[in-house]
């Protein structure tokens, strides 16, 4: 399964870029990641969940374009879908590429009254800092090493997948039960109002509520994270340009995956545990500040998958984001100075929505580079047989590196059909460049 965090992501994009959305959001406002929703216990399942006007589709509400049961969304009037995988027949397409229908107001009736609900407003995310001292707190007081057997060794552990001895001490746990990381959480606020009293004192909650995954329960308990799991969770941090660890992701062990459940999830519980969202923001394995302009980067999605990268390469300075459909914009600023090398997910060659959304940055990117005169240049990343690119190279497959152009003569049908048609859409068209040599990737 893809990461569905980008799926979400793209859609709340896409809601916002379409003009859907009219609350202005300062600087200090919070993110509503659709991504954030923890899994809900003894929610209604049929009742949907609405922020600011938006629900994503479920299987009890499927898209009303592509009849999907995720990934897509609607207004919460239902008057228009935001489909991800249609484009025909769509009344315009959003910044992120999400197509936008409009519905006959026959389908509207029924839905009006949820309509009128209001969304609390949400919780005021914790300061870069703030976030920081408690995500590494929480790692070294529960580091994944804890759990050899479960998150380390073994044929899904850490070290299957590339890392270090040394590297998985980055790596977080969450014990299984709710009690544990109920007790986690009291004590990591402890620490919080210690290492922060000023920011402690200045909330009416519990401080750490203010940090993505903490929520506070009916009796006033601090919570950790949702229900109870057979097996401990892999806490995964995504760094900063400065290294510090804006949010974590959490992965969630096969035995623990409900039917439809992502294994990815962001450790986050704005809905309805009234916790503070994550966003989405971008990992990177390195610090801006230590490489210059006009050096080489690689972007892919998953933080993990780059750290793997960086083990297996030391040279290789990765840029991650959590889906092809994700963070875009953000992906685009921080690589600016650099020349790129684009290594996402194989399954473009056959997932004509997945081509899309990384045709869309690859031609944001160099509209990006125009637009700035830069000359820094795109490259894409291709191997044979693995998905991502860090199973590629744990199993030394011969890596090649391409020109855009180069890149649309490997793809045919629909995949390639959707790229032609949103660079048709986005104005854009591949400069023919020379093909160079990248090192990369090679040491
Ligand atoms: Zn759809």
């Amino acid at each position: 399964m893809r990461n569905p965090s980008s799926k979400s992501r793209s859609l709340k994009q896409s809601l916002e870029s379409s003009h859907l959305r009219t609350q202005h959001r300062g600087p200090m406002s919070v993110h509503i990641s659709y991504s954030n929703q923890c899994r809900i216990i003894k929610f209604p399942q049929r009742q949907r969940i609405a922020i600011n006007g938006f629900c994503r589709v479920t299987k009890y509400r499927p898209c009303r374009v592509c009849r999907k049961p995720d990934w897509c969304g609607y207004t919460t009037d239902e008057q228009t879908s935001i489909c991800m995988r249609v484009s025909n027949g769509s009344k315009g397409t959003a910044r992120n590429g999400g197509n936008i229908f409009h519905h006959n107001r026959l389908f509207l009736v029924a839905s009006l009254r949820t309509a009128r609900k209001q969304a609390p407003p949400p919780i005021e995310i914790a300061p870069i800092e703030v976030r920081d001292a408690v995500y590494q707190e929480l790692i070294r007081m529960s580091p994944a090493v804890k759990y050899y057997s479960q998150l380390i060794d073994g044929p899904c552990g850490l070290l299957s997948r590339g890392l270090g001895e040394t590297e998985i001490e980055n790596y977080g746990a969450l014990p299984r039960t709710q009690k544990e990381r109920a007790g986690l959480a009291h004590t990591l606020n402890k620490f919080l109002k210690g290492r922060f009293p000023e920011y402690a004192v200045r909330s009416t909650h519990a401080a750490i509520i203010g940090v993505p995954g903490f929520w506070q329960d009916e009796l006033g308990n601090l919570q950790l994270w949702n229900r109870d799991y057979n097996m401990p969770l892999l806490v995964i941090p995504y760094r900063d340009d400065q290294g510090r660890i804006q949010a974590c992701q959490l992965h969630l062990h096969r035995n623990d995956l409900r039917t439809g459940e992502k294994k990815y999830r962001w450790l986050a519980c704005p809905f309805p545990f009234r916790g503070a969202s994550s966003g989405s923001p971008i990992h990177f394995t390195f610090k801006r500040a230590d490489l210059p302009p006009g050096k080489t980067i690689i972007i892919t999605e998953g933080a993990l998958k780059s750290d793997v990268l960086v083990s297996l390469r030391p040279k290789a300075r990765v840029i991650a984001t959590s889906g092809v459909s994700s963070s875009h914009a953000e992906i685009i600023e921080a690589a600016r100075a650099y020349n790129a090398l684009i290594a996402f997910d194989a399954d473009y060659k056959t997932n004509p929505a997945v081509a899309r959304q990384l045709a869309r940055l690859i031609a944001a990117r160099e509209q990006d580079i125009a637009a700035h005169q830069l000359p820094t240049s795109t490259r894409i990343v291709t191997w044979q047989r693995y998905k991502g690119i860090d199973d590629a190279v744990l199993a030394n497959m011969p890596l090649e590196t391409m020109t855009i152009l180069q890149w649309i003569s490997t793809l045919d049908g629909r995949p390639l059909q959707e790229v032609l048609r949103v660079w048709e859409q986005m104005g854009f068209t591949p400069n023919p460049v020379p093909s160079k040599t990248d090192r990369t990737l090679a040491e």
